[in-house]
């Protein structure tokens, strides 16, 4: 098993975990119902996408 070669101090290690992070989604209304969505996704609250019906109620 490869072993590191020199200890990897907290400021380092800290500094590689900046990218480390939760993301949230990019969230937009809904124009057909006003919810929030996430962007290019069809709505999961009417089911429309470009306010068009995607998924059948
Ligand atoms: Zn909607």
């Amino acid at each position: 098993m490869a072993v590191p070669f020199a200890k990897t101090s907290k400021a380092r290690k800290n500094k590689r975990r900046t990218h480390f992070k939760l993301v949230v989604p990019g969230m937009v209304k809904c124009e057909q119902c006003g919810e929030l969505k996430i962007s290019h996704r069809v709505c999961k609250v009417c089911g429309t996408y470009k306010s068009r019906e995607i998924i059948k109620q």
